[in-house]
């Protein structure tokens, strides 16, 4: 018998569509192949102002994720409906700040944040002293920071076994299978699973099984630090305006240090961290947060991030088409739960909670 919807790729984003479309009474089966989930190995901040990284390494896409500001709105407020259905994910949301050290760092903030108000972001201009009083544990050498209070964090440990958890109370189907071609009709791998729809959430895997898209989806390797627990004090989703580097704190009281690190590997194998990238992460870190200095670092691993072009896909690969995708773009674990329930929603025929037109397969048609 079809299910009413099979999902390809068992991240955060075909879990949030499988969940919605099990919710909404669809039967549901979700096939992940169970190799590097970008969903397993984030940092679980909840990112909303645009990521200088990101506009550094592509200056040509900064419109892209200028024009998704509203989207990332939308995705914090469903991680917030997320922490309430599932029984809470460590959610809290004291605000994102971006440090400046020199004044060339705080202009470069300035234009930002006056692009990002034009989006409805809440965001504000804060020189050393109102820095001071907010975030006591940043280091000397700082000269201000954008506070953007839309911004958060989770834990996505939690948020992962809850999810799973509440997948298997709606008794959607997961399979472990390496799906090789797909179309409107059924998802093959080693079985064929037919479907109403189908809807591809594979991350890095989704470009190879979307050739009439042209829709490139390569594997970014990222490096990830944790420490072993200290005093609770960094409240905020803290990053800086021209270094990689996001920094924040678990309930635990452990700091997960990364921000875009360079890992080495690919989709073929499983990413091996960089010793250079984990001494210069953690090296940074100690210096932005000095009362950090003292903790050990426990784990440090690589993960595979998928940024596409910095902007989510939602829809059908063509009008009409029962063959959907759901990509989240840039800050896909903030994105995944808005994006997979949005894919869900237009691939069923139900109300999506936001506009997908912006979104839509159509700029990667062939
Ligand atoms: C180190 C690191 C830190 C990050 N930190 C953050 C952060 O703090 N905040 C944030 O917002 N984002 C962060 N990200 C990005 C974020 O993790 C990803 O964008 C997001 O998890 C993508 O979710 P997804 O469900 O779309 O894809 P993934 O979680 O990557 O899942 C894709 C799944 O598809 C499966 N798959 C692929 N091909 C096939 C196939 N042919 N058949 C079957 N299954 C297949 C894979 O096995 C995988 O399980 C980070 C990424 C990394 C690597």
């Amino acid at each position: 018998m079809a299910d009413d919807l099979v999902v390809v790729g068992g991240g955060i984003t075909g879990q949030a569509a499988a969940l919605a479309a099990a919710e909404a009474g669809a039967r549901v089966t979700l096939i992940d192949w169970g190799r590097n989930a970008g969903s397993a190995a984030n940092a679980g901040s909840l990112h909303v102002q645009m990521q200088s990284r990101f506009l550094r390494l592509n200056p040509h896409l900064a419109e892209n994720v200028e024009r998704s500001l509203p989207l990332y709105r939308a995705a914090v407020a469903e991680w917030a409906r997320l922490d309430a259905a599932l029984g809470g994910v460590e959610m809290s949301r004291e605000g994102g700040l971006m440090l400046a050290e020199t004044p060339a760092q705080m202009a470069f903030l300035e234009t930002k944040a006056a692009r990002e108000r034009a989006q409805g972001l809440d965001v504000d201009l804060l020189d050393r002293g109102a820095l001071d009083r907010i975030a006591p544990y940043l280091g000397p050498g700082l000269v201000g920071a954008e506070l953007c209070r839309d911004e958060g964090k989770i834990n996505p440990l939690v948020a992962n076994a809850r999810m799973t958890t509440r997948l298997e109370a709606l008794r959607v189907r997961r399979v472990r299978d390496r799906i090789v071609s797909v179309t409107a009709e059924q998802a093959e791998g080693t079985d064929r699973y037919p479907a109403r729809a189908v809807l591809v959430a594979a991350a890095w895997g989704s470009g190879a099984l979307l050739p009439m898209l042209a829709m490139p989806t390569p594997p970014e390797p990222l490096h990830m630090n944790i420490t072993e627990a200290g005093d609770y004090r960094i409240r905020h989703l803290v990053q800086h305006a021209e270094r990689s580097i996001t920094l924040k704190q678990f309930r635990s009281g452990q700091v997960v240090i990364g921000g875009g690190w360079p890992a080495e590997g690919g989709a073929d194998g499983t990413p091996a961290v960089l010793s250079r990238s984990m001494a210069a992460n953690v090296a940074l870190a100690g210096r932005i947060a000095p009362g950090i200095a003292g903790l050990r670092v426990i784990r440090t691993w690589a993960g595979l991030n998928t940024p596409v072009d910095g902007k989510a896909t939602i829809g059908p690969v063509a009008p009409g088409a029962a063959l959907h995708v759901a990509l989240p773009g840039d800050a896909g674990y903030t994105l995944g739960p808005i994006v997979g329930r949005a894919a869900a929603a237009v691939a069923l025929g139900l109300e999506p909670p936001v506009d997908p037109a912006p979104y839509s397969p159509e700029r990667w048609r062939q």
